[in-house]
């Protein structure tokens, strides 16, 4: 079984997918907690070029080369070894991350990356997908909570970003409109209990199909 969380930056991706982490393995269910890039040498590599300020800006498609890239190694290395092994494989962000990103936000035809897409991929498909759905002002404001220097580096990127989130969240909801079977809206900006509860019942009636 393959769950997978996507949403904007601050929605609350990491936290609720360790905490169904917990959940199933305390359940006794056997059970991975993965992220993009996941942990290889290789994927973290390609993430640093991707977050680092020296690699200037990098172009849309180049950007999209590098994520898909970084897919191919999680998902070989990582994502399919414990497939195969009958494992729950819990995992923060997939493919629809490129397809809100880099498509809906930053204009790459969707066309192209679904074909990347299924290329690396070779097909797989999670079986379920939440998407963490906050807005722009709620993610952004959550986001930089964890940092010291908040309040100014808020001001700053959320002028930024804001714009590109707001296309970027709404790409996301589009997605779960075209994808309703695989794909659950989950209002994060509610209390993280009101929020978990949605997930673990949506879990659990998924693992008893
Ligand atoms: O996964 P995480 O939120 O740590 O991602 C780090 C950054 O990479 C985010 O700020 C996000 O904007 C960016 N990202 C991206 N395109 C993707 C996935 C993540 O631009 N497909």
């Amino acid at each position: 079984v393959f769950i997978t969380f996507e949403g904007i930056e601050g929605s609350g991706k990491s936290t609720h997918a360790r905490k169904l982490f917990e959940h199933l393995r305390s359940r006794g269910y056997p059970c991975i907690f993965t992220q993009e890039p996941g942990g290889t040498p290789l994927g973290e590599k390609i993430r640093s070029i991707l977050l680092n300020p020296e690699s200037g800006d990098i172009d849309a498609f180049t950007e999209v080369l590098l994520f898909e890239a970084s897919r191919r190694e999680h998902i070989t290395k990582i994502i399919h070894p414990a497939l195969k092994k009958g494992e729950i494989v819990i995992c923060v962000r997939f493919s629809d991350s490129t397809l809100a990103y880099q498509g809906y936000g930053r204009k790459i035809p969707l066309d192209t990356i679904n074909y990347l897409n299924k290329l690396v991929t070779e097909n797989l498909q999670p079986d379920l997908t939440f998407l963490l759905d906050v807005t722009p002002e709620v993610g952004l404001r959550r986001a930089f909570a964890h940092t010291p220097r908040e309040e100014i580096r808020f001001e700053k990127e959320f002028e930024k970003k804001e714009n590109l989130l707001h296309e970027i969240r709404e790409g996301f909801l589009e997605l779960a409109r075209k994808n309703p079977h695989r794909i659950k809206v989950i209002n994060s900006c509610r209390p993280k209990e009101k929020v978990f509860e949605d997930i673990r019942k949506e879990v659990e009636s998924l693992l008893k199909q």
